[in-house]
């Protein structure tokens, strides 16, 4: 019987039907990395006019974190990540895989071990003295039938291991990393079935892929040793097996595999800063991918990357996950954002600021310069309470104290002539005090320095046209009062 999720799948010009899927363990968070393998597949089946499915491999109740399949799922709809299916959960498909686990004990793939964990400990001690690499010892394999029946009869607890046969060279053609090969004798007789009855990750992933009609397998590369493993069990049941790409670790800018202790791995958390949808898909599809050699294209839509992806331009080496381009992406998707939907995103991070026209004002300021969302909270509060700093600060660098003093006087006398309206608008403003500048011939930085410290209070900020504009102009002309005072 096959799982009815995949009829009338895209099929690829060779009229094979392409179905990827997205198979997480629900244990936790959805790491980074959990989530390029998932655009991988999803990218590949839409360029392929396929279908991309969700499986949830929840086989391993003990580490099962509930609700973390609910959240996977939220998150990847959130980013448009859309299944072609409504997920199909192993823990329901228990039957299954007993099931085809007999038809391998029947045809020799498998057979029963009723070793108990002492044995097994002592086994691996051994090994370990004679420096052998831990290996099951195949004794459970030479049971008559008649042992088997009587052990079975006592109901000894057993569980159900791969026949994994000797000296035998198991090879495939990876899509990413070309022709891989193991030997048979490196390959331990992988437990399929546990004691409690439930299926290995080993057993119930080929099981599924195979029902679920999965054409392609694109995984991480930790998951290259249990390829052998799979086509092992493939070549018991006689199916054909899918073609499997295993793509290239995260890598951190040293090197070092991505880790918790060097920055955040989970893409909620990255949600949670403020990095956009579009910058995540963007920076984690292209950080191992590029369209053609030589291509400098940095920016493209899901739509672009579904037009364009080729699994053929998967890099084999590292992705290094550097956080420098994600900012900068981030960055330039904030800026093509239209303000009024900036300041919706923006809000969550304002709750201190009442006023709705201020919150408007600080996000149309800070969106040149904001990385992400969560940033527009940072360095902002000059804009609506009292600020404190230093008379030094206000001192250009050419400039000295009286001439300060004196420029900053001019300002004021020069702002009083202005109406409210001239500060509705930083260009306007800006137009002003230039032609103003200009016109007397006084130096850009002597007036402009000043200026802005004395609305800021701070080293870096904001133009001063833009603060002034967000202050208004009483504001405005309080604090470059109060900056006088302050030399005096
Ligand atoms: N459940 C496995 C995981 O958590 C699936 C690996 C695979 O794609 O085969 O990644």
């Amino acid at each position: 019987m096959k799982l009815n999720m995949s009829a009338n799948g895209g099929s690829a010009a060779g009229g094979k039907k392409i179905i990827t899927r997205f198979a997480p363990s629900p244990t936790g968070y959805l790491h980074v990395g959990g989530l390029r393998t998932a655009l991988y597949n999803f990218l590949f089946a839409k360029n392929q006019g396929g279908k991309f499915l969700l499986r949830i491999e929840d086989t391993d109740q003990a580490r099962e974190v509930k609700g973390s399949d609910k959240q996977i799922i939220d998150i990847l709809n959130k980013l448009g990540i859309k299944f072609d299916n409504s997920p199909i959960y192993q823990s329901k498909r228990l039957k299954t895989y007993q099931k085809y686990a007999d038809q391998l004990i029947k045809n020799n793939g498998a057979y029963f071990c009723f070793c108990t964990p002492e044995r097994l400990e002592e086994m691996r001690e051994t090994q370990k003295q004679n420096k052998q690499a831990p290996k099951y010892d195949k004794t459970c394999c030479k049971l008559s039938d008649q042992e088997i029946k009587d052990n079975l009869d006592k109901k000894m607890p057993f569980v159900i291991r791969l026949n994994v046969p000797k000296d035998k060279t198991i090879k495939w053609d990876d899509l990413i990393r070309e022709e891989v090969e193991f030997n048979s004798n490196d390959i331990d007789d992988q437990v399929l079935i546990k004691s409690d009855g439930f299926p290995t990750y080993h057993l119930a992933n080929v099981i599924d892929d195979h029902e679920m009609e999965i054409s392609h397998v694109l995984r991480g590369e930790e998951w290259l040793s249990s390829t052998p493993k799979h086509l092992l069990l493939y070549e018991a049941f006689d199916w054909e097996p899918p073609q499997f790409a295993h793509q290239s670790l995260l890598l951190n800018p040293d090197k070092s595999k991505l880790s918790k202790r060097q920055g955040d791995v989970s893409v909620q958390d990255y949600l949670d800063k403020g990095y956009l949808p579009e910058s995540l898909i963007n920076f984690l599809t292209t950080i191992g991918w590029t369209e053609e050699s030589g291509s400098e294209q940095e920016v493209y839509n899901l739509k672009q990357l579904i037009e364009k992806f080729d699994i053929k331009r998967l890099g084999k080496s590292g992705a290094i996950f550097n956080l420098e381009k994600l900012d900068w992406l981030n960055g330039w998707y904030i800026r093509q954002m239209k303000l009024d939907d900036l300041i919706k995103l923006c809000q969550p991070y304002l709750k201190e600021i009442k006023d709705k026209e201020l919150i408007a004002k600080i996000v149309k300021i800070e969106q040149e310069r904001l990385k992400k969302i969560a940033d527009i909270s940072e360095n902002i509060d000059f804009l609506y309470k009292d600020i404190k700093y230093k008379a030094e600060l206000l001192i250009w660098k050419k400039s000295n104290r009286e001439e300060t003093l004196e420029n900053l006087v001019k300002t004021e006398d020069f702002l009083m002539t202005l109406t409210d309206n001239d500060f509705t608008q930083t260009e306007t403003l800006e137009k002003k005090i230039i032609t103003w500048i200009k016109k007397n011939d006084y130096g850009v930085g002597d007036i402009l320095w000043p200026m802005r410290v004395a609305l800021s209070g701070e080293q870096n900020s904001p133009s001063p046209f833009e603060i002034a504009w967000v202050l208004g102009k009483e504001k405005t002309i309080e604090r470059i009062n109060q900056a006088q005072k302050l030399l005096k």
